[in-house]
């Protein structure tokens, strides 16, 4: 067995609470002892955040896990295991994408692609039954800035005796023509900083975006400006690339933030393109940022595109950031940012060119998958052999014939803070009632023969304010009280409690808040 990636999803908007979510590891865990190791393809966290929780729960004797990928990538994973303090759990080794590694009867072979993160590899895989390939995350820019096309001669080379299977990038499967190359966001970048001279400018994008991060860096030295780093991620990111290489910072370009300089002469660069709440932009947006508060006369330039489910939080940043007289250029106004994934006719060109007996599109939301399985058809292959699969799918073949076999349990597994996997969907939905109508407690005093001994008291939070309440409560307390004449003799007759609140609030507000009753011996 080997393991292609390993990363983490973000939560969507009704997962409360939740900060990431991880793939199911059972069957991973169960037969570990088939295990040769783990490729990675890139850094990005959808590809390499979830190792630490994976390594957390393998027991691999002898040094380690093997966990192979490119020097940037093992980088990123290194740090990733460090920050949960499982380094020691992998054995992490660097490949380069002219190699090929064997392990156990899978031959491995990385080739070089274009994608929004330097060092990004695609993977030919060849099996007793026939050459698998993994596209990875890639595009066919074929300008990219940093340089790093998708070799496709070495992929033709690869596969010269043909395709079996194809695992196929889907995320812009949906967007016609080809991603525009990402020249033009040097030529769009370079005219925004000729026009701003004399103002500052603060620029915000991906820290892992090395390509769009050293364009930054070309662009502030041509126009004489210094360049300050706001961010965690970021100041990280640019460690990492420059110890390794993948970044060049002329000398004395970089400043600290506090470093007082010219607004004219300066450029900040800053997290928060996706208006990510903790974020150093976001912070500027709401005033928080303990060194840098926007004025009238900045120009902010948002290069990064909007990850889907982030447009609310972006627009109200952009919005903010225009009440506090800032010029903001995003990618509505002019080509700040392209995808690091390529369009329809990138996916034409690439199922063109591997030329697959099998294809499965993969990396996309269902939607996606399904446009890129009509894309394999239109260049000619079989309905019957391009397969959309759900997480946990055993996909199979035999080089000749392939089939589903039974699935394997792949349920989303939720980490909220220290938590992981111990919330599941019942505490969503009681987050999601809380979230949405708030909750009452009632104490309610009863005596040994449980009958009603004092007042009862309500305390409520997110359902009506103290003010309005009032009149509500006291009607409240009298419907309990009905019950408790009515039902009292009854056994059972205090777990009516709840449910009786639970109608009588919902008549009178059409709202269900959580009830949470609290019984106390007097
Ligand atoms: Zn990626
Ligand atoms: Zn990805």
């Amino acid at each position: 067995m080997i393991i292609i990636d390993c990363g983490v999803m973000f939560p969507e908007n009704d997962m409360y609470g939740i900060d990431l979510v991880l793939p199911q590891f059972d069957y991973v865990l169960e037969n570990q002892d088939m295990l040769r190791g783990i490729v990675l393809t890139h850094g990005h966290m959808d590809h390499i955040s979830g190792l630490p929780y994976l390594l957390q729960r393998l027991q691999m004797p002898n040094g380690g896990v093997p966990v192979y990928g490119t020097r940037l990538t093992i980088g990123m994973a290194e740090h990733k295991l460090a920050e949960m303090g499982v380094q020691g759990q992998a054995n992490l080794q660097v490949i380069d994408d002219r190699q090929t590694l064997q392990l156990g009867p899978f031959r491995i072979s990385p080739f070089a692609v274009a994608h929004s993160i330097p060092d990004s590899v695609g993977l030919v895989i060849d099996t007793l039954v026939g050459a698998v390939v993994h596209t990875g995350d890639y595009k066919l820019d074929e300008t990219p800035m940093g340089g790093r096309t998708t070799d496709l001669k070495r992929l033709k080379e690869l596969t010269r005796k043909g395709v079996l299977a194809m695992l196929g990038d889907s995320t812009n499967a949906d967007r016609p023509g080809r991603t525009p190359t990402e020249q033009r966001v040097t030529e769009t970048l370079d005219e925004l900083f000729a026009q701003s001279q004399g103002q500052r400018l603060i620029i915000a994008t991906f820290s892992t975006l090395m390509a769009r991060l050293q364009e930054v860096m070309r662009l502030a030295q041509k126009y004489g400006r210094k360049v300050a780093l706001t961010g965690r991620s970021l100041q990280q990111n640019v460690e990492l690339a420059t110890s390794l290489g993948y970044l060049k910072v002329p000398k004395g370009l970089l400043v600290y933030i506090t470093h007082p300089v010219p607004d004219g002469k300066l450029v900040i660069l800053s997290t928060g393109s996706q208006g990510e709440p903790r974020s150093a932009l976001n912070l500027m947006t709401k005033g928080e940022h303990r060194q840098v508060k926007v004025k009238p006369g900045d120009t902010i330039i948002v290069s990064g595109g909007t990850i889907p489910g982030n447009e609310e939080d972006v627009g109200r940043m952009l919005n903010l950031l225009f009440e506090r007289g800032a010029y903001v250029v995003y990618g509505a106004l002019a080509t700040v940012h392209v995808s690091g994934h390529g369009n329809r006719e990138e996916l034409r060109s690439m199922l063109a060119t591997v030329k697959p007996r099998f294809f499965i599109p993969v990396h996309g939301e269902l939607r996606h998958l399904h446009l890129h399985a009509r894309l394999g058809q239109e260049t000619g292959l079989d309905a019957k052999n391009i397969f959309i699969l759900q997480n946990g799918a055993c996909w199979t073949t035999d080089g000749q014939k392939a089939w589903l076999e039974a699935a394997v349990p792949a349920q989303d597994v939720f980490v909220d803070g220290s938590w992981v996997g111990e919330i599941g969907q019942r505490v969503i939905q009681d987050r999601e009632r809380l979230a949405q109508d708030g909750f009452v407690v009632v104490n309610v005093p009863i005596n040994k023969k449980r009958q009603l001994a004092g007042e009862l008291l309500f305390f409520s939070r997110g359902f009506v304010h103290a003010d309005g309440g009032e009149e509500l409560m006291k009607a409240a307390r009298a419907e309990v009280e009905r019950g408790f004449r009515r039902r009292g003799r009854q056994p059972d007759h205090l777990d009516t409690v709840q449910a009786t609140l639970q109608d009588f609030f919902y008549a009178k507000t059409q709202s269900r808040p959580v009830i949470l009753p609290n019984f106390v011996r007097v």
